[in-house]
């Protein structure tokens, strides 16, 4: 850009293309990314705020002419920090963890930057290439099947959600049905436990299936296999098509595990398609030491989970491997004249597009690739046995305290537990944590009965987080 561009016109305004500028500018902003993380922990957890809150301080219309950027940041610390619940807070024990770090905020930066679509190989062939090694990466480091690997016959794909990456996967399994058995999708039917999460079921309406059964969980919220094939044979006998079956490990609700190798031999049987929604725990099975809750994954056409949970990469980021990819492609590749391309058609590449919904594709890759190399291996599976063994510790003191009654096993890194006294006294210290200011929780119902879901595992929680915690429920349980 030469200087005659870079001159502000007369009312000084700044010039929205200036690249020194936007050097500047950048700075300033990683610096005041740095100050609000650093400054988190004297904020309370979620801001109080009324809904139109945030709308009243934004002007009416859009601003006619340039504004500088020290006015956008200004308006980040007036108008949009006091209207967020903090999800990087250190007393964030809400929901399920949304990592981020700082290798993947720069992985984030880099890829707008670069501002390049993938939906080719060809439209740029390292965001593909990338994209598939560190996939095949993963592979190895949380020990599922090889073949699930790109240089295999499966192969993985960076999806948005794992909502999206179960929706991909009914939708594959409905086609492969379809062509096996004539059936219409209004009489194929999915099968979830009653703990599934519930993009199982809004997957299954956006993909037409007729029937979606949710099936009866054991004592520890796991899917009752005998349960499974007795509603198989009840839908087989009413002259309906068993579709498909998701097998979740790490439930939402309180990270149960279903049995996914009888689930898996149970979907053979019945020529069901195996979904695996690992969505939460998954980031877990870089340590070897949990794997064995996803035994039999070997009977999985496909599985999910959320980099963007657990494993330091900010939203989103979300993981989908199939076993095969030739169904997966069939199902979703179109080709108009203008997609039409020399590497593909010589089936020497991969074109994402051809993995989901959308057409364009943003180098999603990147940010993981910056978190696997900026943390190591040994990096991520010190931090996921440390939240695993800060929660176990606090479902140990909890169970000891008859004042408290823990209501599920802790596989992964959340406590599930309630108030002894009753329901209202359940709801009374869930309100009292979350008014604490310093942590927050996630107030649930299981049987109809409410309980406090503690999820620990924030990329800035440290033991003395997780011990106030503890001695705020002491003092208030
Ligand atoms: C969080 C979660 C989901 C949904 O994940 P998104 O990426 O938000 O769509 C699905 N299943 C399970 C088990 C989850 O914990």
């Amino acid at each position: 850009m030469n200087d005659a561009d870079t001159v502000r016109d007369s009312s000084g305004a700044p010039d929205p293309l200036d690249l020194d500028d936007f050097r500047r500018n950048g700075h300033q902003l990683i610096d005041w990314i740095a100050a609000y993380l650093e400054g988190l922990e004297s904020r309370p957890v979620r801001e109080s705020v009324e809904p139109g809150d945030v709308r009243a301080k934004l002007p009416e219309a859009a601003p006619e002419s340039p504004e500088p950027f020290e006015a956008m940041l200004a308006d980040l610390d007036d108008i949009v920090v006091p209207g967020l619940a903090h999800w990087q807070h250190p007393g964030w024990f809400a929901y399920f963890p949304a990592m981020s770090s700082p290798a993947a905020i720069l992985g984030e930066l880099a890829a707008a930057g670069l501002g390049v679509q993938g939906m080719l190989w060809s439209t740029s062939p390292a965001v593909t290439e990338v994209e598939s090694h560190v996939l095949d990466w993963l592979v190895d480091l949380t020990g599922v099947p090889q073949a699930w690997k790109t240089t295999g016959p499966g192969g993985g794909v960076l999806q948005m959600s794992a909502s999206d990456s179960t929706h991909t996967a009914l939708v594959v399994a409905r086609d492969q049905t379809r062509d096996r058995t004539r059936a219409p999708a209004e009489e194929m039917v999915v099968y979830a436990s009653s703990q599934a999460h519930s993009s199982i079921e809004k997957g299954a309406r956006v993909a037409g299936y007729g029937h979606v059964r949710l099936i009866a969980v054991d004592p520890v919220f796991a899917l009752d296999p005998l349960a499974l094939e007795a509603a198989v044979n009840d839908d087989l006998a009413a002259g309906l098509t068993p579709a498909f079956v998701c097998a979740a490990v790490g439930t939402t609700g309180t990270t149960a595990v279903d049995p996914v190798r009888t689930t898996g031999e149970i979907a053979r049987r019945h020529g069901m398609w195996l979904h695996v929604d690992a969505a939460y725990a998954g980031a877990a099975m870089i340590c070897p030491e949990f794997r064995h809750h996803q035994d039999g994954l070997e009977l999985a056409d496909s599985y999910t989970f959320n980099a963007h949970k657990w494993m330091a990469t900010n939203f989103d980021c979300s993981i989908f491997w199939v076993a095969d990819r030739k169904p997966l492609i069939e199902t979703l590749s179109i080709l108009p004249p203008y997609l039409r391309d020399s590497a593909s058609e010589t089936g020497a590449v991969i074109d994402y597009r051809d993995w989901h919904v959308p057409l364009g594709r943003r180098f999603r890759a990147l940010k993981l690739w910056f978190v696997l190399r900026s943390f190591g291996a040994q990096g991520l599976r010190s931090m996921i046995r440390t939240s695993a063994s800060q929660a176990r510790e606090l479902a140990e003191w909890l169970d000891a305290d008859p004042r408290f009654e823990v209501v599920a096993p802790t596989p992964f890194a959340l406590v599930s537990f309630r108030h002894a006294a009753g329901d209202d006294a359940t709801r009374a210290l869930a309100e009292a944590i979350n008014a604490s200011g310093s942590s927050y929780v996630t107030p649930s119902e299981l049987d109809n009965r409410p309980f406090i879901r503690v999820s620990i595992g924030s990329t800035w929680t440290r033991e003395h987080h997780v011990t106030r915690l503890r001695d705020l429920i002491d003092r208030v349980g």
